[in-house]
């Protein structure tokens, strides 16, 4: 049997993911080729960088980001495209749709496909795809998030990672704290986040901290529909606050307004940052050009607030997993043998990977 993975996108450098990887089992002699996401570019205008590779069989969607399923515009229809149920409702019409689990088993092309909660964002799985000795990519993950469950994978020989983060190691909860100091600020605070990631989870913090002053954009995931959602998909604990938040109504009167887009550069969050004089933007993730202006200027501030994997939660998942070949994706890797003290001596800067089995399967 033989199992090869090509990084199309992702390798090297925040961009849009693209995976393709070949199987071709030991008795058959046609291949199996399944690209997992099918990412857009993070930057206006600039070009997504991959095209759709020949002869897919299907594409799966691990959550829907920008970098992630924003490609799928140029994909042709007929693909069969797997997205969980809430992935789904926002990806292009024009494509063949199938359902994945948030949880659970999915058979796709005989390949045993296992999805789980990567506690990065509502509906947002990691893949596991049952060939050669397990092959694993993350899609974006967090260990880190008290709304967003992250579920352990099963063990996998290869391992394709989020580290968009790159070896940074600072909790989240210090991001909070940093955060807690601005609510002293005179002006109000507006925070462009993205609309299905973390708005719900910092506003389920804020109340948890008895800080009612918040408001939540109208575009953004509304407790409602997270606790409509399968129960894998949200932590357990957070279902009281989710509770005790839901059906409250936007309000431009409070301290802080959460809002996308995540950049600030559409929706209420591009209006509200037209008013330098009364509202102080503070950005907690991806920050484009206009955004890192301003943080120099001191007319906004930036506080990570962790959506992806620390340096400790990389070396977590990759003891977890038994990996021999880890792949760290989404960030450069100048220094690989900096990598591979911090990480282990199974991680690689390869883009192209190829395994033969000998084992039937
Ligand atoms: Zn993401």
């Amino acid at each position: 049997m033989k199992v090869s993975i090509d990084i199309l996108s992702g390798a090297g450098r925040k961009t849009a993911a693209a995976i393709l990887v070949t199987y071709q089992a030991s008795h058959e002699s046609r291949e199996i080729r399944l690209l997992l996401d099918a990412g857009g570019s993070l930057e206006v205008g600039e070009d997504k960088g991959w095209n759709q590779p020949k002869n897919l069989d299907a594409i799966l969607i691990s959550h829907d980001h920008q970098d992630h399923m924003g490609g799928l515009l140029d994909v042709d229809g007929n693909v069969p495209v797997y997205a969980t149920q809430e992935v789904r409702k926002l990806l292009p019409t024009h494509l063949n749709l199938q359902t994945l689990p948030v949880g659970g088993m999915t058979l796709i092309e005989g390949i045993e496909v296992t999805t789980g909660s990567a506690g990065h964002s509502f509906g947002g799985v990691w893949l596991h795809l049952n060939i050669g000795e397990g092959v694993y990519y993350s899609g974006d993950f967090c260990l880190e998030s008290t709304l967003y469950p992250f579920t352990m994978p099963p063990k996998a020989r290869i391992a394709l990672l989020d580290a968009s983060y790159g070896l940074y190691d600072n909790s989240l909860e210090e991001g909070k704290q940093s955060l807690l100091s601005f609510l002293k600020e005179e002006k109000s605070l507006v925070m462009p986040v993205p609309q299905t990631g973390r708005a719900l989870e910092i506003a389920c913090w804020l109340t948890s901290l008895d800080f009612h002053d918040w408001t939540l954009g109208e575009d953004c995931l509304s407790a409602e529909t997270a606790l409509a959602s399968p129960i894998e998909g949200i932590c357990a604990d957070a279902r009281p606050v989710l509770e005790c938040i839901k059906g409250r109504q936007f309000d431009f009167n409070t301290k802080v307004i959460l809002c996308g887009d995540p950049d600030g550069v559409s929706g209420l969050a591009a209006d509200l940052l037209l008013q330098p004089e009364t509202y102080l933007p503070i950005y907690t993730g991806h920050l484009p050009e206009h955004a890192r202006q301003a943080i120099s200027e001191d007319k906004a501030h930036f506080v990570r607030w962790n959506v992806h994997p620390r340096k400790q939660d990389l070396k977590r998942l990759i003891n977890h997993l038994g990996c021999d070949t880890c792949v760290p994706l989404f960030h450069g890797m100048k220094d690989l043998q900096e990598w591979q003290t911090a990480l282990g001596p199974s991680v690689t800067s390869q883009t192209y990977i190829e395994k033969t089995y000998d084992i039937n399967s």
